[in-house]
């Protein structure tokens, strides 16, 4: 397993449709596994193929709360319901947020690793999660969400940079209950509202 570099904006790639999973091999797995390796060593959410430059249909999460690693292949979006508002950013996007509208809950299917089909209704931060990775499948970014009204919000670099969180960031903020302070890396991840550190 191995961390892989994470394409930015604008990389071309990240515009490309994925293309649908045939077969589920060891090379295919050993994909998977990098992409975890470098969500997690990203502090994201979730990961799409595109992101690691590989246009194949395959999607990893794992939420602050939960220590399983979700692995999803042909990923699909069957249903969506509602409309929120939400804040979102993206590894692909470094740098920045913003305030988005994404569905309230989505009826997702997938193939696991044993090409076994799973199928659930998603809410809250997992339905964010799948509806923000399905879209890098179809080349679609968190931005282009984004209503006129709708901001990219620039991220403190304190807050956003790992080996400098903790020189700064906290000093300035007093209050810890302030939001800045939930993008601030040295804290427990599984305790950061999942929501804010959408990748
Ligand atoms: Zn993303």
């Amino acid at each position: 397993m191995a961390i892989r570099p994470i394409l930015e904006l604008p990389n071309p790639v990240l515009r490309q449709r994925a293309k649908k999973i045939r077969r589920i091999d060891s090379q295919l797995m050993r994909l998977a596994y990098d992409m975890v390796d470098t969500m997690q060593h990203a502090n994201g959410v979730g990961l799409a193929a595109n992101q690691v430059g590989e246009l194949k249909r395959l999607i990893v999460i794992q939420l602050a709360d939960e220590e399983e690693v979700r692995i999803y292949f042909n990923p699909e979006i069957v249903k969506r319901e509602g409309e929120r508002e939400v804040e979102e950013g993206c590894l692909s996007i470094p740098g920045y947020k913003a305030m988005i509208n994404r569905s309230v809950w989505v009826r997702f299917r997938a193939m696991d690793h044993s090409e076994k089909v799973i199928k659930f209704k998603a809410e809250d931060i997992l339905s964010q999660a799948l509806e923000h990775e399905v879209d890098h499948l179809n080349g679609i970014l968190y931005i282009d969400h984004m209503e006129e009204h709708q901001e990219l919000i620039p991220v403190d670099k304190s807050e956003e940079d790992e080996e400098s969180a903790s020189n700064d960031s906290d000093a300035d903020q007093s209050d810890t209950a302030g939001s800045s302070v939930l993008w601030t890396p040295d804290d427990d991840p599984r305790e950061t509202p999942a929501s804010l550190k959408i990748k």
